[in-house]
């Protein structure tokens, strides 16, 4: 039976294949989703936070046997096998687990309600490799990291060009490890925010002028975004520990959206899973720039928070720019501003 699968389900599957999101060898099954939504971990305890999952059309799902081999189709092409070794129905419960909400109005909830309730879990094999050239693989990012003879590597996670709150964060991270490893998601496509290219440009200008020299690596990681909030920062530093990384950056309200999680819960679920995850966590504060203080500060090492603070954030950069005003160097280095202002297209349209 042919499966057709959207662009979203076939990153999915590119990812399962280079080993980015082990220990998955393939779409989770109804005992893993169960138990990764009632305790964040897989059957076999190992911790994931987050389903990842298939959904068929509900009459080809009820035409599927067990251990049927599916062909995915992508573009009417045929690009993975899968086995279908489990069939289940992912429930509103398990939605509202997931995203802490079961709010339409939530991005997650709200797309994972478009697709079909219908799901089948099992190995998954790319058949079509040419999507392997591209994709971001965990023993090249291993091999580049050993090369550079670094111990301990730091990962960051961002959708944003440079700005001088991230800026503060990685400057602790390279503080305490060998390297940084910059790693924005790339290739999805939300209107407004900033292209792939505004992106890179900012982080080579950055890594050029201000970064010591063989001290960081970049590259781009595709991934949807999901929206998971605390669940998504413990996903995202999972990816970084397979990617070779020994520590990971989890800042305020990491992978959030809107006001459905708390500005520090996603580190305290870090901190509940830590123990069994792999991979050290750096568990940083909302970094802002202190008129009195004089500097970009956390509220772990300035009084000011309530009385001085000027915010930095991606979304007021965003508009800054877009209405046309230079951000200020307190929030942005004006090297990695011209570097976003030569680029052919700064936002996705
Ligand atoms: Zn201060």
């Amino acid at each position: 039976m042919n499966i057709a699968i959207n662009e979203e389900t076939l990153q999915d599957i590119i990812n399962i294949e280079t080993g980015l999101l082990a220990p998955l060898t393939g779409f989770m099954g109804e005992e893993d989703v169960r138990s990764a939504v009632s305790c964040c971990r897989l059957a076999d305890g190992q911790v994931f936070p987050l389903p990842v999952t298939l959904d068929v059309p509900q009459e080809q799902f009820n035409r599927i046997g067990k251990n049927q081999r599916l062909t995915l189709t992508y573009e009417g092409r045929p690009v993975a096998e899968l086995t279908a070794e489990s069939r289940f129905l992912l429930t509103e419960e398990d939605i509202a687990a997931v995203f802490c909400t079961a709010d339409g109005a939530h991005p997650g909830v709200r797309k994972e309600r478009e697709r079909s309730a219908c799901r089948v879990g099992g190995p998954v094999h790319l058949i079509d490799r040419s999507y392997l050239t591209d994709a971001l693989k965990p023993e090249e990012t291993r091999r580049v990291f050993a090369e550079k003879g670094w111990k301990t590597v730091v990962g960051f996670q961002t959708r944003n060009p440079i700005h001088r709150a991230h800026e503060h964060i990685q400057r602790i991270g390279l503080e305490v490890c060998d390297g940084l490893f910059i790693n924005p998601i790339v290739g999805w496509k939300k209107k407004g925010d900033f292209t792939q290219e505004a992106v890179m440009a900012a982080y080579s200008a950055m890594s050029d002028a201000f970064y010591p020299k063989g001290r960081v690596h970049i590259a781009g990681l595709k991934t949807q975004m999901r929206y998971a909030g605390p669940r998504e920062a413990v996903f995202h530093a999972i990816i970084r520990r397979n990617l070779g990384c020994t520590h990971f950056i989890i800042g305020r309200d990491h992978a959030g959206v809107g006001g459905y999680y708390g500005a520090y819960d996603a580190h305290a679920l870090a901190r509940e899973l830590a123990p069994a995850l792999g991979i050290e966590l750096l568990l940083t504060r909302e970094p802002y720039y202190c008129k009195k203080c004089g500097q970009i500060v956390t509220d772990k090492h300035c009084a000011h928070y309530d009385t001085h603070r000027v915010e930095i954030s991606g979304t007021i950069i965003r508009k800054y720019i877009s209405d046309g005003y230079i951000p200020d160097e307190t929030m942005m280095r004006r090297e990695v501003f011209q570097a976003i202002l030569g680029c052919n297209q700064i936002f996705i349209q």
